[in-house]
């Protein structure tokens, strides 16, 4: 059975914070790293993701609407920050960082539930 996902549709973690990475990464640098239209030089050994440097944040390459249809549009080379950056419970632990950025969009903090399968019954 697949497992619920609540951070599809979500996104508020991408609005949020500022995400910056090792400059290394950028597809000027390897190939198929993360796209260098979407960053701005941060200093000389890190990137930051356009539009994350700002006072109210949204990452450039962040579409739709936070809580609702939200996702990354370059899902498959997004960058190291962005990979472990880890929502709350997906590993059985809670993520302040996530719950801040959620309340920020009305959206309340991921529990253990969030990540049940739908429909399995629990103990008890
Ligand atoms: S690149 Fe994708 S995962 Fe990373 S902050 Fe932007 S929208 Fe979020
Ligand atoms: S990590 Fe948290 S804030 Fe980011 S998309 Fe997932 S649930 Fe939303």
């Amino acid at each position: 059975m697949e497992r619920a996902n609540p951070c599809i549709g979500c996104g508020a973690c991408c609005a949020y914070y500022r995400v910056s990475f090792y400059w290394g990464e950028i597809d000027e640098v390897v190939p198929g790293g993360f796209p260098s239209e979407y960053v701005e030089k941060l200093n000389d050994f890190r990137a930051v993701i356009k539009g994350t440097n700002q006072p109210e944040p949204r990452c450039a390459a962040l579409a739709g609407e936070i809580g609702k249809t939200a996702h990354c549009s370059i899902h498959c080379v997004r960058s190291s920050a962005c990979r472990e950056f880890e929502a709350s419970y997906v590993n059985g632990l809670p993520n302040e960082r996530c719950d801040q950025a959620r309340a920020k969009y009305g959206l309340e903090p991921l529990t253990p539930e969030s990540w049940r399968p739908h429909g399995v019954p629990t103990a008890a």
